[in-house]
């Protein structure tokens, strides 16, 4: 799966990755060619230029994206991402992801997803929100609450969503804040979904660790990537005792064989912006991190983390994938053949989708649910989703992974709504 880039570098095609994958679940569950077909290009990318004045006066033009996958089961749904080394091709692997997402959680929308190239992190706050409006003028047409609904993505958080909700509200010249999911409270936010996707991956880890007899609450945890999903998860696991054992981000890793002090490292990480330095605790690198001796490792941070070069190292019982695409399929193949279970990102961190729908659902009401109920229909969600995945992996699946299982699981689900939608000519399996 590897290709050759632009610039030279090698690099692992997620985009490839992902359309093989689509298709072998297609051919293994004997559907219709014509479903891989559907599910094979997006039906609208768009790319539109946003300028930018910034502070010092200059203007700069970046790229935006909004791939729209597939709106078979209701409004294209997924995140905008704001990121330097994003592509045409991870875009569009990533809205399919949505779409499979979606799909296999049960929620009634399709899948997208967008991005600007940009390396936000080193703008200013007023050049972020004058980015984020001129990226929704620009493609504002295409958006809407019952059309095409963004949300949080690596980068970018509730105040991107509410810039968003403003800027598209004026567009329509009414409030229309179900245009985007992930908002503040204030502005029609729901309790709950920040810690959203790292909640829904401990839920998963936790049947997970369950269907391998592990005595979930000694389970040893390694955590990569401390952002919003892979600190809210690791705050769930230590809460209910976990012993979280390493915890990395791109400064590098912290180690404890006890288990670190969640509390305090996020306390440190707020005060000096990275994990590294933490008192109490031993540094370790990144690749050392996916090396540690666990029972279950969590891949919380971007695509491609886990590869053919260092699968061999992990050392854990099961990798919860938290990020969107951490594990190429050379890893796969290896994790599979060291017998160590993979639970997919389209399954693992759904739980951020789930409390989207949530939102939504109150927005259209004009409704507001309690935290109490947000957690326990997710945790209802997920567990669902996990019990689901795993027998029909287990009955389905022999000699393949649990990820061939999720494609085919949400796929079949797909193809059913294709059907009756008339999307198909000759029925859903193959002649
Ligand atoms: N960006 C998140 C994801 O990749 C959330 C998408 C959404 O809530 O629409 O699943």
């Amino acid at each position: 799966m590897s290709v050759e880039v632009k610039d030279g570098k090698k690099e692992d095609n997620i985009l490839v990755a992902t359309l093989s994958m689509i298709k072998q679940a297609v051919d293994l569950a004997g559907l219709s060619l014509e479903v891989y077909e559907h599910l094979r290009t997006p039906m609208r990318f768009v790319e539109v230029a946003v300028p930018v004045e910034m502070e010092d006066g200059s203007t700069r033009v970046f790229t935006g994206y909004r791939c729209q996958h597939n709106n078979v089961f209701g409004p294209y749904k997924g995140g905008l991402r704001y990121h330097p080394d994003v592509t045409t091709d991870s875009i569009k692997a990533l809205s399919m992801w949505m779409t499979l997402k979606c799909s296999l959680v049960g929620v009634p929308f399709g899948g997208g997803k967008g991005a600007i190239v940009c390396d936000s992190q080193n703008m200013t706050h007023k050049e972020r929100e004058r980015m984020t409006r001129g990226y929704v003028r620009a493609l504002g047409s295409i958006l809407g609450p019952e059309t095409d609904i963004p949300a949080p993505d690596v980068f970018t958080d509730s105040q991107v969503m509410a810039w968003i909700a403003d800027e598209y509200s004026s567009i329509m010249r009414e409030p229309s804040f179900g245009v985007v999911t992930g908002k503040p409270l204030a502005v029609g936010g729901c309790v709950g979904r920040n810690e959203a996707t790292g909640r829904g991956c401990y839920f998963v880890a936790k049947e997970a660790a369950q269907a391998f007899k592990i005595p979930f609450e000694k389970a040893r945890i390694a955590i990569q990537g401390f952002g919003n999903v892979g600190s809210n998860a690791a705050l769930l696991f230590a809460e209910k005792g976990c012993p979280v054992i390493a915890v990395s981000d791109i400064s590098g890793g912290v180690y404890n064989k006890e288990g670190l002090d969640i509390l305090k490292l996020i306390d440190h990480v707020e005060r000096t912006g990275y994990v590294k330095g933490f008192p109490g605790a031993g540094a370790i690198s990144n690749e050392e991190l996916l090396a540690v001796e666990c029972d279950i490792l969590i891949p919380a941070a971007l695509e491609n983390q886990i590869t053919g070069k260092n699968a061999n190292d992990v050392r854990a019982k099961i990798v919860v994938e938290a990020a969107n695409g951490p594990t190429t399929p050379e890893a796969d193949q290896i994790l599979k053949e060291n017998d160590i279970l993979v639970v997919p990102d389209i399954l693992a961190n759904s739980g951020g989708v789930t409390v989207s729908y949530f939102e939504w659902v109150q927005n259209n009401y004009g409704f507001r649910w309690d935290l109490a109920t947000v957690n326990r229909r997710l945790e209802e969600k997920m567990v669902e989703a996990f019990n689901m995945v795993y027998s029909f992996y287990c009955e389905k699946c022999i000699g393949s992974d649990m990820r061939t299982g999720a494609y085919m699981y949400s796929i079949q689900r797909l193809a059913e709504a294709m059907h009756y939608r008339g999307w198909l000519r000759n029925g859903t399996h193959r002649q």
